[in-house]
């Protein structure tokens, strides 16, 4: 067990990161990728959860390739795991970031004719080209080489060899909803056009896309959300294990009478209320969106719920910045002490119903978590 950040008594909330659950997923995900091998998305400081402990646990269960988004995060995830290979979704930025690349052993995801240009120009250190991943475009519209362009390059790299490509890849725009005939278009889009480049790995699938299983599955996969406990399919059970609990410290306990009014905007309340102040808002990636009403007769749609003592403790009123107010009524007034802990997300209130009642995902839930609560992570390689 190892902590981070600031004290557990002088921070608002706490994050509990639980690195055998990771560990497990990414088995899971490992298992559910055979025949191709499972690599895990890092990005963005491994989905908020801290990219040196989750590397390192991810290392430790087997995991060789790793991908982020941007260089400098490359760089970061170098100095943790020497031998892994890392590849960086966003491609080259220009030459001198081209140096970094070469020095740190980073493969750079190609998207761009300019991309390749660069790359062609200073991927080389004087003894061989460096590796490279081709992105092929099937469908986002967002990075990845057009058809055409991919045709040019397969020919004229055959030729030329200035490249050394090692994985094509393209990437699902609606794998969590498995019936979408998008899935099936892309898949075949990208089957033909990696058969441009034969020998050279593929990868296609990230997290939802394991779950379609079959040709989606290629020879590499790219997990990242279900690593981290995120449902990879919306429309069933939730097969990973819960990663992340964050919880909220009570800071006071109130009574209010009905008709009176909370937070900003004056929600007023339903009922004669307890409300539990939680030190942690939207600050600490409590989205304001996931605001609730005067419970319950709540006077704005949806609004999340904690979960304290056993049930779900619905927000009241509008988060805000650094405090967040939960009704504990049901619960009765001796059962609520300044100091306890609402669970925000966790086992108990599963982070995709929070990500939904707030009109997002769990994907921005975790990469909202900021700085300022205290870390705990326990098992794994913390
Ligand atoms: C972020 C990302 C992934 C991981 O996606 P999840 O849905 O989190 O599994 C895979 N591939 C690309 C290109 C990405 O940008």
């Amino acid at each position: 067990m190892s902590g981070s950040g600031p004290a557990p008594h002088l921070a608002g909330g706490r994050l509990t990161i639980d690195l055998d659950a990771l560990a497990d997923n990414y088995r899971l995900l490992a298992k559910r990728s055979v025949p191709a091998e499972a690599s895990a998305v890092v990005k963005a400081d491994a989905y908020g959860l801290g990219l040196a402990p989750v590397a390192r646990t991810l290392w430790a269960a087997g995991c060789r390739r790793f991908f982020v988004a941007l260089p400098h995060e490359g760089l970061a995830l170098r100095a943790v795991l020497p031998e892994a290979q890392i590849f960086v979704f966003n491609g080259l930025f220009g030459t001198e970031a081209a140096a970094v690349y070469r020095e740190a052993r980073l493969v750079p995801v190609l998207n761009s004719q300019s991309d390749l240009s660069t790359w062609e120009a200073h991927g080389w250190n004087g003894e061989g080209s460096r590796p490279c991943a081709i992105h092929l475009e099937t469908g986002m519209n967002r990075l990845g080489l057009t058809a055409e362009r991919a045709r040019t390059l397969a020919e004229e790299n055959t030729l030329t060899r200035a490249l050394t490509p090692i994985l094509v890849m393209s990437h699902l725009a609606c794998a969590d909803a498995p019936d979408h005939p998008m899935n099936r278009r892309q898949c075949e889009s990208f089957q033909v056009l990696r058969a441009l480049f034969p020998e050279i790995e593929s990868s296609l699938a990230n997290s939802a896309g394991i779950f379609l299983g079959g040709d989606f599955l290629c020879d590499v996969t790219r997990p990242g959300i279900a690593l981290y406990g995120g449902a990879p399919n919306g429309t069933k059970p939730n097969p990973m294990r819960q990663v992340v609990t964050a919880e909220a410290r009570i800071a006071q306990v109130r009574r209010a009478k009905a008709g009176e009014t909370v937070s900003y905007g004056a929600t007023p309340l339903a009922r004669d209320t307890i409300i539990a102040v939680a030190s942690t808002g939207y600050a600490d990636g409590y989205h304001r969106a996931a605001s609730g009403g005067g419970v319950p007769l709540r006077a704005v749609d949806g609004g999340a719920s904690g979960f304290f003592h056993g049930q779900a403790v619905p927000v009241l009123g509008r988060v805000t910045m650094d405090l967040t107010l939960f009704d504990v009524t049901d619960l009765g007034a001796d059962d609520v002490a300044v100091g306890d802990h609402i669970e925000l997300f966790g086992p108990n209130m599963p982070i995709d119903s929070v990500a939904a009642a707030a009109g997002t995902i769990a994907y921005e839930l975790l990469t909202s978590l900021g700085q300022r609560y205290h870390r705990e992570y326990v098992g794994g390689e913390a």
